[in-house]
């Protein structure tokens, strides 16, 4: 059991993310009082019989007062709203992080909602998994993963102790901490995450449209390649639509240069260039390899590779 670093955390929005800050932080001691607002009833009750919530509302206010650390863990686009029904109520002094997928918007969003005696420190945590819910929520998801902070650039005391201390808290529930600028947070997860999405959403769709294959012929020589494609491709669709419309910039950049290079790699099968296309895989496989190496890919099956994805 850790030191408390938090006396009191309030969680807004309690799935998968959500429930899964709040398992990790119990389980480590870093917490003394949990109060979750949730607005989807169903989830409330589910929260209060799975009984890791001192509070349970939907009164997102009566949830964030007194609160030392507030997490917004709704989808992205929800983020202003929920911002602006804490933001009466919350207390000054205290930090007010998220878990968004998207940092420059929600950054904004955050920022225009909230009163300057909060801090205001917008977060991601490079962990999760196509469940939702709370049911959906793992203790040790954060283990070893990364949880990216992209601070305000504030340089007083003060704030910079409550990034320290928000950072403490990350590792208390056993990430790795990083900082960095919110653009440039989205666009490199518009390469490693949401464009890897957008891929599986659109391979999947097209296999689901082709008249001249059966949806049972899909389904039966599934090899490991499209099987993979379609666990990516059933993601939580309001998160993920949130993710493209909160990203639009980045993913349109990222998806230009795809294009072209797929266009290139086209051009390399139909004029027969073995050699280049032996080329590029060999230069996938190391960075696969590398991967592994950085500990990012359990060598268990399911459990590690569903973990770390967003
Ligand atoms: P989730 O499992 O669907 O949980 C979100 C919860 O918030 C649901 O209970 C939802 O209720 C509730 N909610 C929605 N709008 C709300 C509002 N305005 N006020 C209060 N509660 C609200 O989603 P999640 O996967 O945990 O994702 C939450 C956030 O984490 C998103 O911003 C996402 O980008 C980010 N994230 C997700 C992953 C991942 O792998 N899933 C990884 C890293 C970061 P309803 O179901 O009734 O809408």
């Amino acid at each position: 059991m850790g030191a408390v670093i938090y006396p009191k955390i309030a969680v807004i929005g309690c799935g998968l993310i959500g429930s899964s800050v709040i398992r990790a932080a119990r389980e480590r001691g870093v917490v003394d009082f949990v109060a979750v607002a949730d607005a989807s009833a169903t989830h409330r009750d589910r929260i209060v019989e799975l009984g890791f919530a001192d509070l349970v509302t939907g009164d997102i206010a009566e949830a964030v007062a007194e609160a030392d650390l507030v997490i917004f863990a709704v989808p992205v686009l929800a983020m202003g709203e929920a911002a602006q029904a804490a933001a009466p109520a919350m207390k000054p002094g205290a930090t007010a992080t998220d878990v968004g997928s998207v940092k420059g918007s929600v950054a904004e969003a955050l920022a225009a909602a909230l009163p300057d005696s909060v801090f205001i420190i917008p977060g991601h945590p490079i962990a999760g998994t196509e469940h939702s819910g709370p049911d959906a929520g793992l203790a040790e998801l954060f283990e070893n993963r990364w949880v990216i902070l992209t601070p305000q650039p504030r340089q007083d005391d003060a704030y910079l102790g409550a990034v320290v201390r928000l950072a403490e808290f990350w590792q208390g529930l056993g990430a790795n901490v990083e900082q960095m600028d919110d653009r440039h947070h989205d666009l490199v997860l518009a390469v490693t995450s949401h464009l890897p999405h957008l891929i599986a959403y659109n391979i999947v769709g097209t296999a689901a449209d082709m008249e001249e294959v059966t949806q049972a012929e899909v389904m039966k020589y599934s090899a490991g390649g499209f099987r993979d494609f379609t666990r990516i491709a059933a993601s939580d669709p309001t998160m993920w639509r949130d993710v493209f419309v909160a990203n639009k910039d980045a993913v349109l950049e990222i998806l230009g240069r795809f294009t072209e290079d797929l266009q290139a790699l086209s051009r390399a099968i139909r004029w027969g260039e073995a050699d280049k296309l032996h080329e590029l895989f060999t230069r996938t496989r190391e960075i696969r390899r590398g991967i592994i190496a950085a500990g990012q890919e359990s060598a268990e099956p399911n459990f590690g590779r569903d973990r770390g994805k967003h």
